[in-house]
């Protein structure tokens, strides 16, 4: 077939694989026969997405969860063939607690915490003095921002809802997510939806309340689903299925081949040739290229071609974590471990982030006699833990459960997972540098940038953006320019 197509993707995250899948679907739609590499340094696929299964337990090194309403990860496991496999959060311990002066506190759930049936635990729990409610309050009637600049998550939620609910609430949860200081964080790269809502309600409270009452409607179709969803026998299942399915399509497969430079080789108008220098000192030659890699590697991959894309994705910082799983004897940690799990602000300046009651949490991942907890540790200037060697890191772990939560039993299982340089941090004027960088990659045809550095960070925005690099490749190989 001489208008065979080539394409290769860089990176078996589940970005790659699931731009790999988008891709077989886009190109069949328009009629242009692809043939399609995924490349990946590892030896397994997935990337960040590794579920381990040590006897009766279930662990996830990386993300154990995504969020339901962004569907495009959803949507995928439907297509896998995966549904029933789905499984909701146990709402019979749904209950999230935040350490703040002290104790445990609960946190009003989803920050709604203006709703009548709410408002009551929130209240008792303490977390804020009358005086940071009342000032959270003020978000309800004070002026809208009316300049359209950047502003820090912290400087947002100070602004409309106080410093103390910013760092006793808000900042933990949000800031948590990507292992980041909440100080150089973008709203508008990280959390976009709040500028929306200050904008089009006036207030964050307001808006959120609106979106509270029109749910329903839009989660009636379909199985209800929690806030956060998994699958029965961890995240793994959905990188399996997808290698198979790109396998019964006719991709092929490289893992364990670093890919160690990019290089034009040739270019007509409208056509470009792209030789892709493998580890192992041979080349692939392709027609387009998808750049699934961290901003970092992908940095140093297209340095040579245009330095100034090279240049912007280096300003892309990436903060390491680790993730502690211990498993306990249900009976040893009984009354100290309940709900979900809790977060810790970064005022309280402790070394654990945040814990998850994993077993409680989700079923499926423990037996009945068990407890298994999830711990999270790192982030953004937090990063000197790193230096422990695991005893020690799981000692310090240990007595921060026992200071936080009274945990002082000996775990019958442990395992360390260190993501160094893992998580990509939004930072002030990450959505202009952005654009900077695809205006200077622009001019090449047919390579196209995806993953987690760039336009958000969880699972179904990995998968939704590899589908629009899918789209974008397909374009310009039916002669349309990206
Ligand atoms: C501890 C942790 C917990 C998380 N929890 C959640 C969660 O609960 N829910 C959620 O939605 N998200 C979560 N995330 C975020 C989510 O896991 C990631 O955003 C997502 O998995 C990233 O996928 P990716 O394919 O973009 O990148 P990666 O998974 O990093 O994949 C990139 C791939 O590129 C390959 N690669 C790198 N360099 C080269 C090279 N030169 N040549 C060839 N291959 C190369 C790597 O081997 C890797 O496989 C979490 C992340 C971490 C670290």
């Amino acid at each position: 077939m001489n208008n065979l197509r080539t394409v290769a993707v860089i990176g078996g995250g589940i970005s790659g694989l699931s731009t790999a899948y988008a891709l077989h679907e886009k190109a069949a739609a328009a009629g242009i026969p692809i043939r399609c590499t995924v490349v990946d340094a590892a030896l397994s696929w997935g990337g960040k997405i590794v579920t381990n299964r040590i006897g009766n337990l279930v662990t996830e090194a990386g993300p154990d969860s995504f969020l339901s309403q962004k569907t495009a990860a959803i949507e995928l496991c439907t297509k896998l063939g995966l549904t029933d496999q789905l499984i909701n959060t146990n709402e019979t311990t749904k209950r999230a607690c935040v350490f703040s002066q002290g104790r445990l506190r609960e946190l009003p759930e989803g920050l709604v915490v203006i709703s009548p049936n709410q408002l009551g635990p929130f209240l008792r729990s303490g977390l804020l003095s009358w005086a940071g409610l009342a000032r959270m309050g003020l978000d309800l009637a004070m002026p809208v921002k009316r300049s359209s600049g950047d502003e820090s998550l912290a400087c947002f939620f100070r602004r409309r809802m106080g410093r103390q609910a910013f760092e006793r609430m808000l900042e933990p949860l949000m800031a948590g997510i990507y292992g980041g200081d909440a100080e150089q964080m973008s709203i508008q790269a990280t959390f976009p939806r709040f500028v929306e809502l200050e904008q089009q309600y006036g207030s964050v409270i307001r808006g959120m309340m609106a979106g509270r009452k029109a749910s329903p409607l839009a989660t009636s179709i379909g199985p209800k689903r929690t806030m956060f969803v998994s699958l029965k026998n961890g995240l793994s299942d959905l990188i399996d299925a997808l290698v198979r399915r790109l396998t019964e399509q006719g991709t092929t497969l490289k893992g364990g081949t670093v890919v160690d430079a990019l290089r034009v080789r040739s270019h007509q108008p409208g056509r470009w040739m792209y030789d892709i220098i493998l580890n192992d000192g041979s080349a692939l030659s392709v027609d387009s290229l998808v750049l699934a890699t961290p901003a970092y590697v992908s940095a140093e991959l297209v340095r040579p071609l245009t330095p100034i894309a090279g240049g912007l994705l280096d300003l892309i910082p990436y903060a390491s974590t680790a993730t502690i799983a211990m498993a306990y004897p249900r009976a040893a940690v009984a009354g100290a471990a309940e709900g979900f799990g809790f977060v810790v602000p970064r005022a309280e300046g402790r070394d654990l982030i945040a814990a998850t009651w994993t077993s409680l949490k989700w079923s499926h991942r423990a037996p009945a006699d068990q407890l298994l907890i999830r711990c999270y540790v790192g982030g953004v200037g937090r990063e000197a833990i790193f230096e422990l060697d695991d005893r020690a890191l799981v000692a310090r772990v240990r007595d921060e459960l026992a200071h936080i939560c009274g945990v002082t039993a000996e775990p019958d299982y442990v395992e360390v997972n260190r993501w160094m340089k893992a998580m990509p941090q939004y930072t002030l004027g990450h959505l202009d540098r952005l654009n900077q960088t695809e205006a200077a990659l622009s001019r090449y045809g047919g390579l196209v940038l995806t993953g987690t550095g760039y336009r958000g960070v969880g699972i179904p925005d990995c998968i939704r953006d590899g589908a629009v690099a899918a789209d974008r490749v397909v374009r310009y190989l039916s002669g349309e320019r990206s």
